[in-house]
């Protein structure tokens, strides 16, 4: 097995010249970027540009149709540390809403590595279990069905239930999508500490130019390629207009709440 390199300053998850064909359809065409470890790292783009295109080749749930991708120093096809690797899925599936499973439950289903009925509750899981739900701050709610809690809570529950497997690096999918604007800010400050206190690398898609700005280190903007790469400071008007094909103060205004 090749051994990943864990070391501070390595790389997390590249891509080089990545380029990713749904049939006669570039979804992603010479796509390069690099995540470093202890980054947060906003990835940008209109409906269709690519982004869940970009995540699914991240986790290894696709391979590239060209180029290479590589996790912590790894190439993908090679890796096999998905422990390392924390998913937050877009929205809760309907199979867990409509499960009459408790907020605790959902988080601890993260622990779940196939059948082992013995090991599941075994003691020191379920401090891990208690202690992600405190990290993201619903350890009142760990009873409630996760039906009953708010779009943004059931979000930091995924959070949770992908912190039980200590992940060196948190790829999210559009978290933001469908939470209220007080459960966003909680969002993104459980994602900040995240980061900053515990050191987790951070991969997040977001419509949220507001939220990009104020919480990315670094930002890649795709439009089937990239067409920004750096830090958020550097990315002018012209260039997020450009990427959505609208005027800046409509998409701060409009876009990041309605554009999904
Ligand atoms: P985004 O997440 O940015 O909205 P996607 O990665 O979902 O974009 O899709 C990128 C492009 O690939 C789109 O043009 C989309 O229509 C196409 N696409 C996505 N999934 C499939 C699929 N399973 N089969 C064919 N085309 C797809
Ligand atoms: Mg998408």
């Amino acid at each position: 097995m090749t051994q990943p390199k864990e070391s501070l300053d390595s790389s997390c998850l590249e891509f080089s010249n990545v380029t990713y064909r749904y049939g006669s359809v570039d979804a992603l065409s010479n796509v390069s970027f690099n995540v470093e470890a202890g980054d947060f790292f906003a990835v940008m783009g209109p409906n269709g540009s690519g982004k869940t295109t970009l995540v699914r080749l991240a986790l290894g749930l696709a391979n590239p149709t060209a180029g290479e991708i590589r996790l912590f120093g790894v190439p993908a096809s090679k890796f096999d540390r998905w422990d390392m690797v924390g998913y937050v899925p877009q929205t809760m599936d309907g199979i867990h809403t409509q499960f009459p499973a408790t907020v605790r439950e959902i988080v601890a289903h993260g622990l779940y590595k196939g059948f082992d009925p013995f090991g599941f509750w075994r003691r020191g899981r379920q401090e891990v279990v208690e202690r992600s739900l405190e990290v993201v701050g619903i350890e009142d709610l760990a009873d409630r069905r996760i039906s009953a809690v708010s779009v943004g809570q059931q979000q930091r529950a995924l959070i949770a239930r992908s912190l039980v497997r200590r992940p060196k690096l948190l790829v999210l999918d559009e978290p933001e999508a469908g939470v209220d604007a007080a459960g966003q800010e909680q969002l993104y400050s459980v994602l900040r500490r995240l980061n900053t206190e515990q050191g987790i690398t951070i991969l997040m898609v977001s419509h949220d130019i507001g939220a990009v700005l104020q919480e990315a280190k670094t930002v890649a903007c795709i439009n089937r390629t990239v067409v920004f790469h750096g830090p958020p400071h550097h990315m002018t008007q012209k260039e997020i207009s450009d990427l959505y094909g609208l005027p800046m103060d409509v998409l701060l205004h409009d876009l990041m709440h309605e554009h999904r």
